[in-house]
């Protein structure tokens, strides 16, 4: 058999940087390369393993569900999707939900709802969607334009057009794009995570708020990475004491299996018709299945856990050695050093049994199974608060 990392290199479009390992294997937190290495995951494979890997209450939800039925289409009901809309709309008081299958393609979903509604309530040139720098919202010709970030907007010219964006947590600037557009939105995420890892001031979220109001705006909430738990309460916008009118969620949804979610407040509930849009593989009764129980076991006790050991982590690391900040909420976590890339300090992480991620910002990202054990989180902090050390000259 050819050696993977080859056949890897030769056949797959290079559109990764991959660290050197092959993972093979993994059991909770830990995760299994092919040379028998184990390492603690820190970041779940981008917080997508929310109860980290083959976790076996998730796997009997899924299995037990492609046991009945793996795929029907769209064209007929079934029952995880439908529950799972429920179970999403009840716990967040949105009213209806898209199912897609990835944080690009519910963000798409979004940026059409909003759209729509413009167009319909304001008119055919009010399409302007503001965004927010250091943004990351997909890789789709139109989620890259809504990500304000220049690097990324770059190479695949002409971008989608009726984007917007200024910076994070600047009140003045937001309130001079809604005025100076025909704005149908503002996008957000409430704590930015792959432009490293920053959350965004009340003030900010309020000024947002003021404005959705007095210019019909709609609020779209990028919760594809902040949500399910991840950062101590269901979504992060319940934190900031706020109601978005659309809510888009992926990542730790399926732990571990392809969905997306677009949820519709009030205004947008019934934007979409018939045939207005779709997805072959939206609402995969097994991802569904995967989704519902992971959804259920969300709940208060989970939440205070997962703030739990967010307190340990702060605590942990304020103060290390080369450990400029901690920032973040919950399971989401971005450390700053003073010396050193954040690159470097994942590599040594890596070879003394410790997966992280990094961020912009020159961040390392951290992104744990929610479940993760004090014992597996006090060694992997070990080796973090060493890898930070050693960064330093
Ligand atoms: C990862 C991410 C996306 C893109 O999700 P994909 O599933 O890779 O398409 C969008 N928004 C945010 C905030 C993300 O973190």
């Amino acid at each position: 058999m050819k050696d993977i990392k080859t056949l890897d290199q030769t056949y797959v479009a290079s559109t990764y940087g991959r660290f050197p390992v092959v993972i093979t294997g993994g059991k909770g937190c830990i995760a299994v390369d092919d040379q028998g290495n184990e390492y603690i995951d820190m970041g779940s494979g981008i917080g997508v393993n929310l109860f980290g890997y083959s976790d076996p209450i998730w796997k009997e939800a899924v299995i037990a569900q492609l046991d009945a039925v793996q795929h029907t289409s769209n064209l007929y009901y079934t029952g995880p999707c439908a529950q799972l809309a429920e179970l999403l709309c009840e716990r967040t008081g949105l009213k209806k939900v898209f199912f897609c299958n990835s944080g690009a393609e519910a963000n798409e979903c979004a940026i059409k709802a909003a759209r729509r509604y413009a167009q319909l309530n304001k008119g055919d040139d009010f399409y302007t969607i503001i965004t927010l720098n250091n943004s990351f919202h997909g890789r789709t010709l139109t989620t890259l334009a809504a990500t304000g970030q220049e690097k990324f907007h770059k190479l695949f010219q002409p971008l989608t057009p009726g984007f917007v964006s200024v910076p994070a947590n600047d009140c003045e600037a937001l309130s001079d794009a809604v005025k100076n557009n025909k704005t149908a939105a503002i996008m957000l995420e409430c704590i930015q995570g792959e432009g490293g890892v920053n959350p965004l001031d009340q003030a900010f979220i309020d000024t947002a708020v003021q404005l959705a109001k007095e210019y019909d705006l709609l609020i779209i909430d990028d919760e594809v990475q902040t949500g399910n738990g991840r950062t101590g309460t269901l979504y992060a916008y319940m934190q900031y004491g706020f109601l978005p009118d659309i809510v888009t969620t992926a990542k730790g949804l399926g732990g571990g299996l392809p969905i997306g979610a677009t949820m519709l407040g009030e205004k947008v509930k019934e934007i979409f018709k018939p045939g207005d849009n779709g997805s072959t593989f939206g609402g995969n009764p097994a991802v569904c299945a995967g989704a519902i129980s992971n959804l259920k076991r969300i709940d208060d006790a989970l939440l205070a856990e997962v703030k739990r050991k967010s307190d340990l982590i702060f605590s942990t690391l304020n103060g290390k050695t080369n450990v400029k900040s901690v920032a973040g909420m919950g399971l989401m976590i971005g450390i700053e050093p003073e010396q050193g890339t954040a690159g470097d300090i994942a590599k040594t992480c890596l070879e003394n049994g410790v997966l992280v991620l990094t961020a912009g910002g020159n961040k390392v990202r951290l992104l744990p199974p929610l479940n993760i054990s004090d014992a597996e989180l006090n060694r992997a902090l070990d080796v973090i608060a060493n890898a930070f050390a050693n960064g330093k000259e």
